[in-house]
């Protein structure tokens, strides 16, 4: 395996790099931002640790604008130990896993084996259906340029159809992913919500996007016309 260490703190890069070394792996070192994106995008790793507070632009940076380029190497981020906010917010722009400090070498060894189980299939922060975008972590949703204003029920519903584009979903899929188990069981409901979504996502736009499926339930159209 090849990993990218981008860590700024030369002694514990230097210590993971050894124990990775010794475990057999090749590793690659990044003290700054900018330099962890440039080997990141120059080189297929197995798997990116990224620290989160690096000089120059920092983890959460780095993360984005490598996903926004298309570069899905699992990542791990550093984070501080009590640091919540950090942690979501490197969830959110792509990481795959955290790890706060201080860590054990063995955890970060465990953690590490997981990411590369899994490969680096393509994992997009932003949905994207047709000219359908919605960005789960900030709660947007566009279609094109124009910006959807939806109730937050209508945002979950269009996620759900945006998680499974070109799927038929049954009203009781829908209702899963999409309702809490303290939903009103009105058995129309779904049908009340695609309506609504409808005349926010498509007709506005004479498009015909979310499409009934006679005895199964409800489809985000993959065509988009
Ligand atoms: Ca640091």
């Amino acid at each position: 395996m090849r990993f990218l260490i981008a860590e700024d703190e030369l002694k514990l890069a230097s210590l993971l790099r050894r124990g990775l070394v010794e475990e057999g792996h090749s590793v690659d070192l990044a003290r700054t931002g900018e330099e962890a994106f440039s080997s990141a995008s120059a080189v297929a790793y197995d798997a990116v640790v990224l620290d989160l507070m690096l000089p120059g632009i920092d983890g959460i940076e780095v993360c984005r604008r490598l996903r926004a380029v298309g570069i899905w190497a699992p990542v791990l981020m550093l984070t501080a130990r009590d640091a919540v906010e950090d942690r979501v917010a490197g969830l959110d722009a792509g990481a795959d896993d955290y790890l706060p400090k201080p860590f054990a070498f063995d955890e970060l060894l465990a953690r590490l084996r997981a990411l590369v189980r899994r490969g680096a299939p393509e994992r997009p922060v932003v949905l994207e259906a047709g000219e359908l975008r919605l960005d789960p972590a900030t709660r947007r949703a566009w279609r094109g340029d124009s910006e959807l204003v939806l109730s937050t029920k209508e945002f979950s519903l269009l996620e759900t159809f945006m998680r499974y584009p070109g799927h038929a979903l049954s009203r009781q899929q829908l209702v899963d992913h999409a309702w809490d188990d303290a939903f009103e069981h009105r058995s129309n409901v779904v049908d009340v919500y695609v309506r609504y979504l409808r005349e926010k996502v498509d007709r506005p736009f004479g498009r015909r996007s979310l499409e009934t499926v006679r005895g199964v339930g409800y489809r985000l159209r993959m065509d988009d016309v």
